[in-house]
């Protein structure tokens, strides 16, 4: 798609988060469970649902990061989703966080681990989103330091390839044969089999190493788009509401709820659509029954990850829901 220029906000962070994030709130409510049962058939399984920094995030002594220390059940992994085909069992991730290790644990039941040793190949392969740090540090792990994966097929773009491939320590996975680089398109559907197919969509992102994509999943029942980090919706072109035709469910960015968590901060400057701003964009969508919305790469300084806040709450008064770890959605 054609994009408008990519916002350019003088942000720090990877996703503009950690040097201005507002306090958390005085009282963090009980850590939410995971919402509805296993799925069966192909489906996708959350593994992760935060900005790049983490839940605690990295150096973060708010409210709800030192929660999260101290009650595990508080603690929430960077953003990943895995695309799980039963028969035979197969699994991709989106994106390799730097909490993988934890993350492929979470993933162990669908293949079983080989008894007593490294599986050099734990997954069948992995799609990036791009080059910032919560969605690709974890393929280091698939080098020979740790698992020593062995061709293991890596999917991303054009240019996020070359810079892999161009530079270390990534080059070495690729030298040594622990990752292989698929080159794809933007447009081009990757078919997985099981009547499943991954179709990378370009996004508009703050785009320092490489592009930006997110991904179209067609399975047998549902159509899943999978955004964890994109500029305002401002910055779609086509619109956002016009390209997510023939999506049933939408799992989108949303790093912040409202500028409460940046005060001073004016909206245009905001790399990352705010939770407020996507319901009014798709709730007549939404009310319509004509699309699903789920909220994930929440900002620890989101209110929305306290489920039983007044954001959390406002959040499912209007159809929509924050994305949760260990929930699984058809596809
Ligand atoms: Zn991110
Ligand atoms: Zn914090
Ligand atoms: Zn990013």
């Amino acid at each position: 798609m054609a994009l408008v220029a990519a916002l350019m906000v003088g942000l720090a962070a990877c996703d503009g988060t950690a040097p201005d994030a507002g306090p958390a709130s005085d009282d963090p409510a009980p850590a939410p469970r995971p919402a509805g049962g296993p799925v069966d058939g192909p489906r996708l399984r959350i593994v992760g649902t935060v900005q790049d920094g983490g839940l605690p995030h990295a150096a973060c002594s708010c409210v709800r990061c030192e929660a999260a220390r101290a009650d595990p059940g508080r603690r929430r992994f960077v953003s990943s989703v895995a695309i799980v085909l039963p028969d035979p069992a197969r699994v991709f991730l989106i994106d390799a966080t730097p909490d993988i290790r934890e993350q492929l644990d979470a993933l162990r039941d669908l293949r079983g681990p080989l008894p007593g040793r490294v599986d050099r190949a734990p997954i069948d392969g992995v799609f990036l989103t791009h080059a910032h740090i919560g969605h690709y540090l974890g393929l280091a792990f698939f080098g020979f330091e740790a698992v020593h994966a062995q061709k293991l097929p890596v999917y991303c773009s054009a240019p996020l390839a070359g810079y892999l491939r161009d530079n270390g320590p990534w080059s070495q996975l690729v030298r040594i044969g622990n990752i292989e680089l698929r080159e794809s398109p933007a447009g081009s559907a990757i078919d997985l089999g099981q009547g499943v197919s991954v179709t990378p969509l370009s996004v508009p992102h703050r785009d320092e190493y490489a592009d930006t994509v997110g991904f179209v999943i067609r399975g047998p029942r549902s159509t899943i788009l999978y955004v964890p980090d994109t500029d305002s919706w401002r910055a779609w072109d086509p619109p956002a509401t016009e390209q997510l035709r023939g999506i049933d469910v939408a799992i989108v960015d949303a790093t912040f709820f409202s500028t409460a968590e940046m005060p001073g901060r004016a909206v245009e400057s905001i790399g990352h659509p705010l939770i407020a701003d996507s319901m009014d964009l798709f709730e007549p969508l939404v009310r319509d029954g004509k699309l699903q919305v789920y909220f994930t790469h929440l900002n620890h300084s989101n209110p929305a990850l306290d489920p039983n806040g007044p954001e959390a709450t406002e959040i499912r008064k209007r159809g929509f829901a924050v994305l949760e770890e260990k929930q699984e959605l058809p596809l």
